[in-house]
């Protein structure tokens, strides 16, 4: 069958790069070969026949195989139309040279197919297009050009850069959904170290293209310096530090431009309003009580990022001790405890609850004799709730 493994396996094999993935094109019908790569497997299958694409998958594992196409642009940012083609025509509507190879599995000495310069230009570290409108055809290649220049360390060609300038300032962005910019986005949070990838979005202008306050790297390249070295960073934290300078009116339009879902939609939110808050955090005196009380609610990521994009100090010791202890501060007795000292049922259950919690929270009660005296007190009229 004529069978050719492409893309981003056949580039990372040549750069001695891991791949956990595996692309095949097919010149013929892909699910098919699929369903039986599938049975033969007892691996799980998910096919787009619309597309004439299928994946075969086990744990982490992917194999996607994709019946060989030819892609026509209508409009800038338009979807292709896409219909049946050859590999040539299959390789020559990727993005970037380096993703163009093809291995031809079925010779007996696969001799790859480079007909884009793609060898060169791994050995080169340029990131080109192979044709001045392809940023103009599909702009989300903006993204995907600046995730593959700061993964592998390599250069924007200067033409392709000259290009995407162009694209930028022709406004094609504007014609692209949001579902498929926040796939890409996705893309680069998912990046073992993301942030590269999004100042560079940033100094580029590709982000301000997307949405007009997506300008400052500041946050960004502040998590950067704070992170810890080979280890995975969080996509959310840097999420986060890309919303970290927006008025709640922009981080509303981000939202919106990149049709976040909730998750997303709430570290977004409640990170630009957490910043809002940090002359709050920076008081002299603040009982832990009221450090709750302003955090309660909040998506941890967005703490957890506003402590680590501040400079050190107050702020970042008082956000970090609710992740740490306060979030978990509880009394001891509970609603039950609560009946069998006498309390009435309804409302007021709650309300001594949180009195507890409050009091536990500043050190005022620690055993659980404390908590009860406190119930008594309160129970007596010697003390408010
Ligand atoms: P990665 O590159 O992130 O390691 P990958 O190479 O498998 O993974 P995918 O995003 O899964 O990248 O895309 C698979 C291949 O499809 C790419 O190598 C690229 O050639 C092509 N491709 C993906 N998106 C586009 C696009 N927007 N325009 C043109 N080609 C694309």
């Amino acid at each position: 069958m004529p069978v050719y493994l492409v893309g981003g396996p056949v580039r990372d094999v040549l750069l001695g790069a891991p791949t956990t993935d595996l692309d095949f094109v097919l010149e013929g019908d892909a699910p098919q070969l699929a369903s039986e790569l599938a049975r033969e497997l007892g691996w799980h299958l998910v096919v787009h026949d619309r597309f004439g694409t299928a994946t075969v998958s086990h744990e982490d594992c992917h194999i996607d195989l994709v019946t060989a196409r030819q892609e026509v642009y209508s409009a800038p940012g338009a979807l292709p139309e896409v219909s049946p083609g050859t590999i040539h025509d299959d390789l020559a509507r990727r993005d970037f040279s380096i993703n163009t190879l093809a291995l031809p599995l079925f010779q007996s000495v696969p001799q790859p197919i480079d007909e884009h310069h793609g060898i060169d230009e791994l050995g080169k570290g340029l990131i080109r297009t192979l044709h001045p409108l392809s940023f103009a055809d599909d702009p989300t290649r903006m993204l995907r050009a600046v995730r593959y220049e700061q993964r592998f360390g390599f250069a924007l060609e200067i033409e392709s850069k000259a290009h995407l300038r162009h694209a930028l300032a022709s406004g094609y962005m504007d014609a692209v959904s949001g579902d498929r910019l926040r796939h890409e986005l996705e893309r680069i949070l998912a990046e073992q170290h993301p942030g590269p990838a999004l100042a560079r979005a940033i100094d580029l202008g590709v982000l301000k293209a997307i949405h007009p306050a997506l300008i400052d790297q500041t946050p960004i390249l502040s998590l950067d310096s704070r992170s810890s070295g080979d280890n995975h960073s969080s996509s959310m934290l840097y999420l986060a530090a890309l919303a970290y300078p927006l008025s709640s009116q922009d981080a509303e339009g981000v939202i919106q431009r990149f049709n976040l879902p909730g998750h997303w939609a709430k570290v977004v939110q409640d990170t630009g309003e957490l910043r809002q808050l940090v002359p709050q955090f920076s008081s002299a005196t603040l009982p832990n009580s009221e450090i709750c009380q302003l955090l309660e609610g909040r998506s941890e990521e967005a703490i957890a990022a506003v402590s680590q994009i501040g400079r050190p100090g107050v702020v970042s010791q008082r956000l970090d001790l609710y992740l740490t202890e306060l979030c978990q501060v509880n009394p001891i007795l509970d609603g039950d405890s609560m009946l069998a000292m006498g309390v009435t049922e309804g409302p007021l259950v709650g309300r001594i609850l949180g009195k507890l919690r409050t009091a536990k929270l500043d050190r005022l009660v620690e055993s659980e004799e404390d908590e009860r005296q406190l119930v008594r007190r309160i129970l007596a009229g010697r003390e408010d709730v």
